[in-house]
């Protein structure tokens, strides 16, 4: 195990800068826009990706090519210090790759992760559709159904999934469907849906609290018909999988959960960058902002708020950076992806709650950031496991019982 340490390398530091001015530069100025129009804000997608921060090479580099695990979370918080709603426009075809990475062979992962974003001037997204209606927390009550057709070497996808990040408007959509009923998630598997697969469609885009620039939307699945050689990891793979399981022998992790298990300290990442955005500002306006002859940060109430916040954010980020340190050394041991999603979710509500209070009445209008930042903050005690689910996982690990 190589050593942890929170010093960031040259690379590390240089690329940190790099993203914070994009943010400053281009996404922060343009979030109120797309925040108020709740559109894709292709431009500024146009944008990174001519910078290339958008695009697959960006995530192997951070992916693959870091051994400390550090690159991602650092560049992710600063992109989502511009804006978060912009930022998982910019970042959420990376949960399609995840997926693809967790689950595919070398060559499907060469094949399909470059789709997810395509090149400057043809932009492309990627779509990692697990959830349904009645398959939100509890995966296993999954309905979407993979059945194969020998005679064609086809699966045939049918069934809805819902809030679905760029779901429709990508080009590559990862599936999770069903193949085994009998065995509950260990029955799933995911599979790459092409970019114009006849029978897939777009359902209802829905109207959001936060991350309003991030696109949502239900996907249809209606007799979709799909290469074998779109079944991630392969058939023969899915076969001896499946006969383990009817052994009754261990089976790996559901194809889901591996793919949100690896995803955490990034998910993680980006709720310590709307945290640090609301702090920073909150800290700006109290020394600017006089009541009673003097700036309210000299007024210990508002002081000791700030206090805490930079406390709390610093203990999210340390948390986000030792699971993303342990995910590259071999994996968490004890939950601690879990934990650094739920801290750093937890720290962004609460930190943008209380720049809103600092503010006054100025956090509570559109004229300032704060409130938006607010509102956005909320999905991280929501998506990728919500803070009930993380807290199963906590206390399943530490206490090595079965916790429902
Ligand atoms: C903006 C947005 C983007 C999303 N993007 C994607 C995406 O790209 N791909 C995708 O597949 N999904 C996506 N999701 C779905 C998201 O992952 C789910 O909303 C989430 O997993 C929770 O599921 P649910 O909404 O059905 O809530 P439910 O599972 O119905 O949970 C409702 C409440 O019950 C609690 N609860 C549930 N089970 C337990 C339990 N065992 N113990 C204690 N409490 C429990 C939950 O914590 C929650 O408080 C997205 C959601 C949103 C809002």
């Amino acid at each position: 195990m190589g050593a942890f340490s929170l010093e960031l390398s040259d690379d590390q530091v240089q690329l940190r800068d790099w993203v914070h001015d994009f943010a400053a530069d281009v996404v922060r100025p343009a979030a109120e826009e797309w925040d108020r129009r709740e559109e894709t804000p292709w431009p500024i997608i146009e944008e990174a990706a001519r910078i290339g921060l958008y695009g697959w090479e960006f995530l192997a580099e951070g992916m693959w090519n870091d051994k400390t695990g550090l690159t991602l979370p650092v560049a992710i918080e600063e992109l989502f210090w511009g804006d978060a709603g912009i930022g998982m426009a910019i970042m959420g075809s990376g949960l399609a790759a995840a997926g693809i990475a967790a689950a595919g062979t070398q060559e499907q992962i060469m094949e399909w992760v470059p789709q997810c974003y395509g090149t400057p001037g043809d932009l492309q997204m990627g779509a990692f559709c697990s959830s349904e209606a009645d398959a939100g927390s509890d995966v296993s009550a999954m309905r979407t159904r993979a059945v194969y057709d020998e005679a064609t070497d086809e699966w045939v996808l049918n069934g809805t999934k819902t809030w679905i990040s760029n779901g429709g408007i990508a080009d590559v959509h990862v599936v999770i469907a069903v193949v085994d009923p009998e065995f509950g998630s260990r029955g799933h598997a995911s599979f790459v849906v092409p970019p114009n697969t006849p029978g897939f469609s777009q359902g209802q885009k829905f109207s959001k609290h936060g991350i309003r620039a991030s696109h949502t939307a239900e996907v249809v699945l209606d007799d979709v018909r799909i290469p074998g050689s779109c079944l991630l990891g392969g058939k023969e793979k899915l076969d001896e999988r499946l006969a383990r399981v009817r052994e009754g022998k261990p089976g790996n992790a559901q194809a889901a959960m591996q793919t949100f298990e690896a995803t955490r300290p990034a998910v993680g990442a980006q709720a310590v960058g709307v945290a640090r955005a609301a702090f920073e500002y909150a800290r700006d306006y109290a020394k600017e902002r006089v009541q009673f002859g003097k700036p309210i940060v000299q007024h210990q109430a508002i002081a000791f708020m700030l206090a805490d916040m930079a406390t709390e954010i610093d203990a999210a980020r340390l948390l986000v950076w030792r699971a993303a340190w342990l995910a590259k050394q071999g994996g968490f041991v004890n939950a601690e992806g879990s934990m650094a999603k739920l801290k750093a979710g937890r720290v962004a509500v609460w930190a943008t709650e209380r720049a809103m209070q600092i503010l006054g009445g100025a956090g509570y209008v559109t004229e300032h950031p704060v409130e938006r930042w607010h509102r956005d903050s909320k999905i991280y005690d929501i998506f990728e496991g919500t803070e009930q689910i993380q807290q199963l996982v906590i206390s399943r690990a530490v206490s090595g019982m079965r916790i429902e």
